[in-house]
């Protein structure tokens, strides 16, 4: 592969004020940017000023949806580091995202020593403030000028970085949640475990319905029965239960979150009782009925963890933990976010410096 070329801005932006930065709203001056061609492979790895670009009416993309992508972040720590949390994770989904879609895969190598360039060109864009971030999206679009389905011959992969405000501007508090019981996210067989722009479009009717209602989630069954609890759709999902942390079992439909990966491997560690396995709906509420459901909560990069203080099903609503955020909830928060912001030590090699500040 060869170096990575640098293309720098001549109408460098203003970071807009850190209390109003909202999320995915924002972008910086700069994108990495790759083409990949049948024959040729990945190519011309290159930084360019952020800008748009051109593609034809008849791109595949526009059609039929070939596409992927991922979502990280990059944190300011409290000795003025950039650092990145468990890049290569994500960047090796990217490429499990990319068998599903048939894609080409990447080269980690390659793309993450752009996105390091990136962010050091851009880093004057990282806000300071605890909670705060630059939400990396790297994304891959199919680009053949033809109206037909097939794999694309031709793609591009972009990154992109949007400067983040906190997601918790109103406090670490709990979410309502509705279950949803006609629509279907996945199926098994699907597309389910791939992080592509399809599975949303697919969510967005749920999504809407469940906002008319007052919730701000959709939490997803399965596909066939809508018994079993499958994820959130831009999260996974935890519930305790008399002191087991369960969360469903990756059975295909559901997108492996490098967050919950990250909340199952801290769980263990700390002797937790931890499974991974079919959980219903009926469990759910037979275990609030009986009072052994302790705490819910949802896992992703955006939020980290996301309390679940009320579940709506048929009508049915169920109240978890007063609507307040339990201790488990409360302590992988600390955990994960106290290692992204250096106020505690990550003996994992989860985080990596990307440059000082
Ligand atoms: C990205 C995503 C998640 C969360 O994954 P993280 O890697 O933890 O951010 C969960 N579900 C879906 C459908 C997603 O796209």
């Amino acid at each position: 592969m060869s170096e990575i070329s640098v293309q720098m801005t001549n109408k460098p932006g203003t970071m807009p004020d850190e209390e109003k930065l909202g999320f995915g709203t924002y972008f910086t001056d700069h994108m990495f940017v790759m083409d990949y061609q049948t024959g040729k492979g990945w190519h011309s790895p290159r930084i360019v000023p952020y800008e748009e670009f051109s593609l034809f009416p008849s791109a595949m993309v526009l059609h039929y949806g070939q596409a992927i992508f991922e979502g990280m972040k990059a944190f300011k720590t409290c000795d003025n580091r950039l650092v990145v949390f468990r890049t290569r994770d994500y960047l090796q989904r990217f490429n499990r995202s990319a068998d599903i879609l048939c894609i080409p895969n990447i080269d980690v190598d390659t793309v993450q020593a752009g996105l390091f360039k990136l962010l050091e060109i851009d880093k004057r864009w990282l806000p300071g403030k605890l909670g705060t971030s630059i939400y990396i999206r790297p994304f891959i679009v199919a680009t053949d000028p033809y109206v037909g389905v097939k794999c694309s011959d031709t793609y591009k992969l972009f990154i992109i970085l949007s400067p983040s405000g906190t997601y918790y501007a109103q406090g670490f508090n709990p979410v309502g949640i509705r279950v949803e019981d006609k629509y279907v996210r996945a199926v098994p067989g699907g597309i389910g475990e791939a992080k592509t722009p399809g599975n949303y479009a697919a969510s967005l009717r749920a999504q809407v319905e469940a906002k008319k209602e007052g919730y701000a989630q959709v939490l997803w069954l399965d596909g066939v029965e809508r018994k079993y609890v499958e994820e959130v759709g831009t999260m996974n999902i935890f519930f305790k239960i008399n002191d087991e942390l369960i969360t469903p079992a990756l059975n295909g439909s559901i997108l492996g979150g490098i967050t919950r990966r990250t909340v199952l491997e801290l769980a263990r560690e700390w002797g937790m009782k931890v499974s991974e396995r079919q959980i219903s709906i009926d469990e759910i509420f037979a275990a609030h009925a009986n009072g052994t459901l302790q705490e819910a909560f949802g896992s992703g990069t955006a939020a980290v963890i996301s309390p679940v203080g009320e579940l709506s099903w048929k009508g049915q609503k169920l109240v978890i933990n007063n609507n307040q955020t339990g201790p488990t909830s409360q302590k992988l928060f600390d955990a994960v976010t106290g290692m992204q912001y250096g106020t505690m030590t990550d003996n994992r090699g989860w985080v990596n410096t990307v440059t000082k500040l």
